[in-house]
Parts: structure tokens; C-alpha cells; sequence
């Protein structure tokens, strides 16, 4: 993608000063969800790389990454699997907590949600510390998945999660970065 493609994205990404909590600069993906061309050429990127590498699913993080993991599945004509907080699904589960800045958190997948050997491409909107997408990765793996790839819009580089992604020896793709 040209730079100036790559500014337009990063223009339609609203920032929120102090949201959730003081110091933390939000990077609100809806102004970009909302503009037809922004949200339309984010998906086409992200996918670009893994057209006809035959993904059979996209897993998407909760919440944002199910918005965008949708369109990428329909793009890549693959299946989609919801990464889920604990306690939101209502079959089987398998689950991996992972740490936050402060206490722990849990994510979840149907048991059957992904079979082994399967082709996985995950999917967030953006990757901060990386301990999301890393126990969505080992949740994807224990079940025998092969994740293939992890995409996101947005990187904070200065936080490291996309190394951290990568040294689980998993590729990762993002579009924009604000350090
Ligand atoms: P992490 O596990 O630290 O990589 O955090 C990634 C998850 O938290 C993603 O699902 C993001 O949507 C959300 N997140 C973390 N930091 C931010 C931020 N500064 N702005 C918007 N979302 C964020």
C-alpha cells in the first residue's frame, strides 16, 4: 500500500486521550469501521498476504477483532471462530489465561471450534503488550491448529507485542503503528 493510502487509514483512526483509565491513549477503530472506503481497504490489506493460502478459519479476538475477522473470513472464503472472554460461549469450551497490567483475564474457544491441522489466520484490531494474541495462539495450538499468520490494523511498537507474537514463531502483518 502507497503512504498516502497508509496515512488515510491511519487519519480515519480516532484517538481518546485517558480512555479507559489515565495515560492510555485509545485508538478508536470505529471512525474507521464507519468510512466505507477506510474499513473496505483495512480488510483488503490485511488479507492481501494470505489470499490462496488456503486459511480454513479466521479466529477473531473479542470485540473489535470479530468485526474485522468477519469480513476477512468472507474475503478469504474461510470459516470464522470466535476468541471469546471466559464465560461468553455455551458449548464445551477450552480456555488460557493470560496477565494484564493489572490481575489475570481468560480467554476461551469452543472445543470444537477448530480441528487439528487446520490453517488459522488470527485477527485483532490492533496488538499492545501481545498477551492477548500470544494466548490466543497457544489456545489455538493446544487444540492442534496451525496458526499460520496473526493480523492486526494497528501496532504500538513501543509495548512490543508484535515481537512477542513472532517469537512464538508465528508471522505477523500490521497496517498502521503509533508509537
Ligand atoms: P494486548 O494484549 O496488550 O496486546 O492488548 C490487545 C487488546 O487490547 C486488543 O484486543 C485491543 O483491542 C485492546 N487494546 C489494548 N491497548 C489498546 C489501545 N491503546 N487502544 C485500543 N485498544 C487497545
Amino acid at each position: 500500500m502507497d503512504r498516502s493510502a497508509l496515512d488515510d487509514l491511519k487519519n480515519a483512526i480516532r484517538t481518546i486521550p485517558d480512555y479507559p483509565a489515565p495515560g492510555i491513549q485509545f485508538r478508536d477503530i470505529t471512525t474507521l469501521l464507519g468510512d466505507a472506503r477506510a474499513f473496505r481497504r483495512a480488510v483488503d490489506e490485511l488479507v492481501q498476504p494470505f489470499a490462496g493460502l488456503k486459511i480454513a478459519k479466521i479466529a477473531g479476538i473479542e470485540a473489535r477483532g470479530f468485526i474485522l475477522g468477519g469480513a476477512v473470513a468472507h474475503q478469504l472464503s474461510a470459516g470464522f471462530v470466535p476468541v471469546r472472554k471466559k464465560g461468553k460461549l455455551p458449548h464445551e469450551t477450552v480456555g488460557m489465561p493470560y496477565s494484564l497490567e493489572y490481575g489475570d483475564d481468560e480467554i476461551e474457544v469452543h472445543r470444537d471450534a477448530v480441528s487439528r491441522g487446520e490453517r488459522v489466520l488470527l485477527v485483532d484490531d490492533l496488538v499492545a503488550t501481545g498477551g492477548t494474541a500470544e494466548a490466543a495462539v497457544k489456545l489455538l495450538s493446544s487444540l492442534g491448529a496451525e496458526v499460520v499468520a496473526a493480523c492486526f490494523i494497528i501496532d504500538l511498537p513501543d509495548l512490543g507485542g508484535a515481537d512477542r507474537v513472532r517469537r512464538l514463531g508465528v508471522p505477523v502483518r500490521t497496517l498502521v503503528s503509533f508509537a
